[in-house]
Order: structure tokens, then C-alpha cells, then sequence
């Protein structure tokens, strides 16, 4: 019977597949669903002047809202989605509804009070051919001018593959901004900075953590504030733009700022919020303003 037939077929698909994979493709064939059933959202992070508090950018972040489960972090399925190649359709949907909502605050509070709007991006999404024309096309369709995209890559996903740096290029000479995320955690930071179009640093949150704690004994808190000024020096010198990601308080904020870096990025200066959220800080920004 098909029935059989059908249990005999699954058999030997099973048999015939090693478990994490099955894994894999399990993970993969929900994410596809979640996608078609809208469970994925954005949440939005401010990025903060860390001279006069104001909000400067936004990165958006995804969330996926699983039915059961509840909110997943990103950490636990973006790599599943790497894996599957979801990321490629799951990525287009991320940057699309980041330019739609950058345009739209854009529109309701003026263009000088954002800025850029920050859609982190992965390798994968890279060397899919269409990326380039998706870009375009998520700008064209929002209306959102293209120098205030920034695609945030990490440094591992930027491979020097020819292909990779010629739709870097490709982006660049768009007038899309391009980030290198985490950046001083990857093994080629200073080399990749010579061939990378980047616009952005990110100085990643490992060299921000603890780097309050200075004088009395701690050789790595030393460590980490020699790491920091370097990197902003050197962005400084190469023309390149800063964000010193994960502030979790005021002291961290001040020995920054005393470092050189006058942008940040962190639950101290704002969690990721939903886009009505979002909103609420702008108005609330544009009051301050105005007064
Ligand atoms: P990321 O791009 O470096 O994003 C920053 C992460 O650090 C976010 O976690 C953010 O919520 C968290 N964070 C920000 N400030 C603080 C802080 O002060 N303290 C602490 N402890 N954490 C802070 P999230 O949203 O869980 O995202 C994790 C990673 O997942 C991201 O790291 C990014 O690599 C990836 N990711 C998120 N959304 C997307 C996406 O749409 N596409 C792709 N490809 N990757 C994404
Ligand atoms: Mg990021
Ligand atoms: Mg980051
Ligand atoms: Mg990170």
C-alpha cells in the first residue's frame, strides 16, 4: 500500500542520514515555515552619540517568534539558517524590512535626526548572485537614499574571495556603507582593513567588557584599553568611522570617550526595543530637541 510504501521510503531515508544533518534539515524545513507564516520580527538597537546622547543609527536585529518555543535567539538559529542556505531569502527579508522602516522614521522625524539604519548581513548571502540587485531593489522600493544603509559583516565573513570583494566593491560604489561587526575578534583584522571597502568599525564587546576596571592590578583590563585605543586610532587614520559595541554603564562609556571613540552602541545607552519602541525614543529625542 502507499501507505507502507511510504513508511518503507522514510526508512531508508533515515537510515541514510546522519543526525545532525536530519537535524539540519529539520531546523531548515521550520525555519522555511516560520518564514512563510511570519515569525520572524526586528528588534532595534540605538546607535548612540557618546558626546551629546543622541541617537545617531539604529541596527536592526532578528527575532524569531516561535510558537512554542517563544522568542529564539538569533544564536540559536542563524547558524542553522547559514547551514540550510534559509539565510539567503531569511537575509532579504531582514534588509528589505530595515530599509521600510529607516525610511519611514526618516520620513516622520526629518533626515537630520537619523542617520543610518544597520541590517547585520551574512556570507552566504554574499555570494548569492542576486545581492547586489536585492539591495538595489530594497532601496528602490523604500526610498530610503543609499548612504544610509550599513551592512554589517563580521570579519569572518569576509572572506578575500575574489567574487566576495567584488560585490563589496559593487556595494561600495552604490553608496551602501559597509561595516566590519566584532571587529578585533577575527584572525586577519588588520590585513582584511587594506582590501575591505569599509565605512565602520565595531570594536567588539570582549575589548568594552571590564574596561572600567584599569589601574589596580588588572593587566587584562590594561590589555583590553590598548586594544581599544589602538583600534580607534587606526580607524581614525584610515578615515573610518567607529562604534564601540556592548556599553553596559557609564563608567565604560567614559573611559571610551576618553579613548577616542564618540560613538557606542549598548544596553547602557539603549536595549533592543520593538519598532513602536523605537519610535517612542525618537519622539521623545525630538521633545529634548525642541525644548
Ligand atoms: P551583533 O551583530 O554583534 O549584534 C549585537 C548583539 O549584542 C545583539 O545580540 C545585541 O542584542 C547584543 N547586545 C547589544 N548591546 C549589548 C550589551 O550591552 N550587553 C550585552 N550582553 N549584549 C548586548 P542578538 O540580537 O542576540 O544578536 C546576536 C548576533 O546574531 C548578532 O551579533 C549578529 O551577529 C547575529 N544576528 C542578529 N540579527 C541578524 C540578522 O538579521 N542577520 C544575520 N545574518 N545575523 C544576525
Ligand atoms: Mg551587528
Ligand atoms: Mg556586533
Ligand atoms: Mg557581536
Amino acid at each position: 500500500t502507499a501507505k507502507q510504501r511510504g513508511k518503507a521510503n522514510w526508512v531508508r531515508y533515515a537510515a541514510g542520514m546522519e543526525k545532525p544533518a536530519q537535524a539540519a534539515a529539520q531546523l531548515g524545513g521550520d525555519l522555511r515555515r516560520a518564514l512563510d507564516a511570519g515569525e520572524f520580527s526586528l528588534v532595534y538597537q540605538p546607535i548612540v552619540s557618546l558626546v551629546d546622547g543622541r541617537t545617531i543609527g539604529v541596527e536592526a536585529l532578528v527575532r524569531w517568534n516561535h510558537p512554542e518555543r517563544g522568542m529564539v535567539s538569533p544564536a540559536d538559529f542563524i547558524p542553522a539558517a547559514e547551514r540550510t542556505g534559509l539565510i539567503v531569502p531569511l537575509g532579504r527579508w531582514v534588509l528589505r524590512e530595515t530599509c521600510r522602516q529607516a525610511a519611514a522614521w526618516i520620513a516622520e522625524f526629518g533626515p537630520d535626526v537619523l542617520w543610518k539604519a544597520a541590517p547585520n548581513v551574512s556570507v552566504r548571502q554574499l555570494h548569492d548572485p542576486d545581492f547586489v540587485a536585492d539591495v538595489r531593489a530594497a532601496l528602490a522600493d523604500s526610498g530610503l537614499p543609499a548612504d544610509r544603509l550599513v551592512l554589517e559583516l563580521t570579519e569572518s565573513a569576509v572572506l578575500r574571495g575574489h567574487q566576495v570583494l567584488k560585490v563589496l566593491h559593487e556595494l561600495h560604489d552604490m553608496g551602501v556603507r559597509l561595516a566590519l561587526d566584532d571587529f578585533g575578534t577575527g584572525e586577519s583584522s588588520l590585513s582584511l582593513l587594506r582590501a575591505f571597502p569599509a565605512a565602520v568599525v565595531k570594536l567588539d564587546k570582549s575589548f568594552v567588557d571590564n574596561i572600567e576596571l584599569d589601574e589596580e592590578g588588572s593587566a587584562a583590563a590594561n590589555a583590553r584599553q590598548a586594544v581599544a585605543r589602538a583600534v580607534v586610532q587606526l580607524a581614525d587614520a584610515l578615515g573610518l568611522d567607529t562604534v564601540a559595541e556592548g556599553i553596559e554603564n557609564q563608567e565604560q562609556a567614559d573611559r571610551l570617550r576618553k579613548l577616542g571613540y564618540t560613538v557606542g552602541q549598548g544596553y547602557f545607552l539603549g536595549r533592543p526595543v520593538d519598532a513602536a519602541a523605537f519610535t517612542a525614543r525618537l519622539v521623545a529625542q525630538r521633545k529634548l530637541t525642541a525644548a
